[in-house]
């Protein structure tokens, strides 16, 4: 059978990319694996094609001599990438096939013990439990040791056996023949994932894998101060390590909900107080609601609307504890509506007074539009 060009096996250009080459032959290595394709006779030596195309483009240095040289290589004697005696089943891949065992096995190598994973849990809090801190009881789902068979993945009773694959090494080494001579590749065992063990038997609570997913009350203890976004980390919190590995870390991700009256500007407080038009003018006292209660706050006569004041020490305590921001309170006049005979007298005398020109007596042009509309 002649040799197909290399680019026309994994159907990608001669100008693809080096994703686009690894894209395509990572769908073809699934569609063709012969531990998948069991049924298509033609599978393993399509297979050995595109893993031997794969490896030539993969390979800045082997794409540019295949595209000056073609098949025959630099030395006229190829480059080395003959699969076609080659078994696939039972054994590993080169470091070549790196991405196939993540294609294939789900991930990297498993050898030496592994740090368990990170995990991220949400905690959502309202303004005050942010500003002052709380604690709180969450529960993380996180992967723990079956406690079934103890880790191991074998049905109680039963204990994994030396892998046959690799004889309980976890790896395997295959020879290589190349245009600089024979190598010997190393790989991890794809029989058993480089354990070394093969599980006649798998347990049934954990389906063998050794680890079951169970939820776990951590409590958190936030600090005053946080907030939105803000991040916990709870150490040793996050999932099991593997294979003796030490666990992975928590952490908490601090949400606060939006609250109908504060707004947060650093550890400053910002709230809106509504005001009189006649005590915006005259002065008075209103009641403005802070993180510690009520509080009386005097308004000079002669307050415009969007006037800042400052209650010091009223706003949100620092994470470093050291004292507390302010709370601004912005004053808004309201202007009356609703108004009775007697007060609206009141202002037109107001404004004469001012010399200001008002509606006068009755109602106005608008007043009388309105009414024609509204009946
Ligand atoms: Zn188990
Ligand atoms: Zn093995």
């Amino acid at each position: 059978m002649a040799k197909r060009d290399y680019y026309e096996v994994l159907g990608v250009s001669r100008d693809a990319s080096q994703e686009e080459i690894k894209k395509a032959y990572r769908k073809l290595a699934r569609q063709y694996h012969p531990d998948v394709n069991k049924d298509d006779p033609q599978a393993a030596e399509k297979f050995k094609e595109i893993a031997e195309a794969y490896a030539v483009l993969s390979d800045p240095e082997k794409r540019a001599q295949y595209d000056r040289y073609g098949h025959a290589g630099p030395e006229g004697q190829g480059f080395g990438f003959d699969f076609s005696n080659f078994d696939f089943r039972n054994f590993g891949f080169g470091d070549i096939f790196g991405d196939l065992i993540d294609a294939f096995f789900g991930g990297g190598r498993r050898e030496g013990p592994e740090r368990g994973h990170d995990l991220r849990y949400e905690l959502e809090l309202t303004f005050r439990e942010a500003a002052f801190g709380v604690e709180r009881e969450i529960r993380v789902p996180r992967t723990e040791v079956c406690d079934a068979c103890g880790g191991t993945g074998a049905a109680p009773g039963t204990r994994p056996r030396v892998c046959p694959a690799c004889g309980g090494r976890g790896q395997v080494s295959f020879t290589q023949q190349t245009a600089f001579g024979r190598f010997i590749q190393t790989t991890t065992c794809a029989q058993c994932g480089g354990t070394g063990q093969f599980i006649d038997t798998p347990c049934g609570r954990c389906q063998g894998r050794g680890a079951v997913r169970r939820p776990r009350s951590i409590k958190v203890r936030v600090p005053a101060g946080v907030d939105d976004g803000f991040r916990l980390r709870l150490r040793r919190e996050g999932e099991s390590g593997i294979r003796g590995g030490p666990p992975g870390d928590l952490y908490v991700y601090i949400r606060v909900k939006p609250d109908p009256v504060f707004v947060r500007d650093g550890y400053d407080v910002i709230s809106e107080v509504p005001v009189t038009f006649v005590q915006a003018a005259l002065g008075g006292e209103v009641e403005v609601e802070t993180l510690d209660g009520t509080e009386r706050l005097r308004i000079p006569e002669g307050t415009q609307t969007g006037t800042v004041f400052r209650l010091r020490g009223k706003g949100i305590p620092h994470l470093n504890g050291r004292g507390r921001g302010d709370h601004r309170v912005q004053v808004r006049v309201v202007t009356p509506t609703r108004l009775t005979e007697k007060q609206k007298e009141l202002l037109r005398e107001f404004a004469r007074l001012s010399g200001e020109r008002v509606e006068t007596a009755g109602k106005g042009f608008f007043g009388k539009m309105k009414d024609a509309f509204m009946g």
